[in-house]
């Protein structure tokens, strides 16, 4: 038997339960003809959608509430392949996912040629496709809606909106060499969008290998990467370096990712929390660093006036001696930001000792130091990021620190698992307390890349 529409329509808000504080609503829902029930809450700026008890466990397992107006498959595979077949009649060829990624140390290090150290996390963009005869892109984004154009309309600051990480991806296949043709294909993710965790990446990784298996082209993770890099830079517009699609394409589960940005020489590091008995928490404080874009664009101009100073390729060349001793030709600021970045570097390749030694459980001070740095030096946190830090820390996270490039998106803390419940408790609490909007904590384990799934 067919399995129901994943599209199930919520009916009518019907009942308003009045519980105190809440603006609480309860939902009756139908797929098919199978009815069920969700309750709706609206707590200050955020909504909460779940599965009332008396739906059924059935439902529980196989669907989770997107919106009141939306429930998903559990299984993303089911759900975009129904999702494809629905929409454009057919079959899909092929199924891929691609995840997104955060940075356990590293930051601000990659434009100074530096060393980054991502891990790609459990969540991840799903897409299903198809090949075309002819050269139209029909595009549908379970989450963000339909877009349709030809081949012949991508290309630099000509495609709008989300469709540019995917028609870029193409393109960018396509200035390889490798002859892409029209596609159908559908896509549903579940990494954050705009938090700093790389739903980007994630979308244009897995498009170009969605295209590059239908299509052809280069088998090379390394080369994947940089072609996805380029529809971001490129059609989207968007200066990012190559940590990001890097991390997305070439990761493997179990590992972080030592990458070299100037060689791009990547080397896979053991990171095994769970034998460590140790989680990674993901602190997203919703706040958006859209406003980082100056600031990013004035830290690499103070790098590359540093490096000019320091008579150096590129910060990655200095030392903190060197930093230290040219203090008064580098001025108080230069000072600052260039031993934020030779610091972070020596940090991060003390990870990679500590973790090839099996001492995971001693890479805490390093992540915090890296926050201190990030926070003093460099000048690139906030608020939230501090307040999520210093929480983490007092509930017995073992070390923290803001992931991205600042501002606002996401801070990563590692606790025993035995604290997990007491850290996102606390920093919640520390939120409230500075009357900052509810941050979302999640468990993230390091995942496998790029891959093709069905
Ligand atoms: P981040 O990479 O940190 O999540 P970005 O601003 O770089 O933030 O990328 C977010 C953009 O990626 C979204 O605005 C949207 O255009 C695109 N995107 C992410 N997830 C999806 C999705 N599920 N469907 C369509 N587009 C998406
Ligand atoms: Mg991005």
């Amino acid at each position: 038997m067919r399995p129901p529409t994943p599209a199930a329509r919520c009916t009518t808000g019907t009942a308003r339960l009045g519980n105190p504080g809440y603006d609480d609503v309860l939902l009756m829902f139908s797929v098919g003809q199978v009815p069920g029930k969700l309750e709706c809450f609206a707590d200050g700026g955020s909504t909460m959608v779940r599965f009332v008890d008396d739906t059924g466990p059935e439902w529980s397992r196989r669907y989770r509430a997107m919106s009141t107006e939306r429930l998903a498959l559990t299984d993303p595979v089911e759900e975009v392949r129904i999702a494809f077949a629905e929409r454009f009649g057919r079959e899909p060829e092929g199924i891929w996912a691609a995840p997104g990624r955060a940075n356990l140390i590293g930051e601000h290090t990659d434009y100074n040629d530096g060393f980054v150290l991502p891990l790609a996390i459990d969540h991840r963009v799903t897409v299903a496709a198809a090949r075309r005869a002819d050269d139209r892109l029909r595009l549908l984004s379970l989450e963000k809606g339909e877009r349709e154009l030809t081949l012949s309309d991508i290309g630099p600051g000509l495609v709008e909106g989300w469709a540019g990480y995917v028609a870029g991806a193409m393109w960018s296949l396509a200035r390889e060499g490798v002859e892409v043709g029209g596609l159908d294909l559908a896509l549903t993710s579940d990494v954050p969008v705009g938090s700093g965790l790389s739903s980007s990446a994630a979308l244009e990784c897995a498009t170009v290998l969605a295209t590059r298996d239908l299509y052809g082209g280069p088998g090379d993770p390394g080369r994947l990467a940089l072609i996805a890099q380029r529809a971001e830079n490129e059609i989207v517009g968007v200066p990012s370096g190559i940590m990001d699609q890097m991390a997305s394409m070439a990761c493997i589960a179990g590992h972080v990712l030592l990458l070299d940005t100037r060689s791009l020489v990547a080397e896979q590091v053991p990171f095994d929390l769970d034998a460590a008995g140790l989680t990674l928490l993901v602190i997203d404080t919703g706040v958006s660093h859209a406003l980082a874009d100056g600031a990013y664009a004035e830290r690499r101009r103070a790098c590359e006036a540093a490096a000019r100073l320091l008579e150096v390729p590129a910060l990655r060349d200095a030392t903190e001696a060197d930093v230290a001793a040219a203090a008064d030709l580098l001025g108080e600021v230069l000072h600052r930001r260039a031993r934020h970045v030779v610091t972070e570097n020596a940090r991060v390749l003390e990870v990679v000792d500590r973790l090839r030694a099996g001492r995971l459980d001693a890479i805490g001070p390093l992540l915090t130091a890296s926050h201190v740095s990030l926070r003093d030096d460099y000048e690139v946190s906030a608020p939230e990021l501090d307040t999520a830090v210093e929480a983490a820390l007092r509930a017995g996270g073992l070390g923290a620190r803001m992931t991205g490039a600042g501002f606002g998106g996401c801070a990563l803390a590692l606790a025993p698992a035995a604290e997990v419940d007491a850290v996102a408790r606390i920093v919640t609490a520390a939120f409230a307390g500075q009357g900052f909007r509810a941050p979302t904590v999640f468990a993230v384990h390091p995942a496998h890349g790029a891959r093709r799934l069905a």
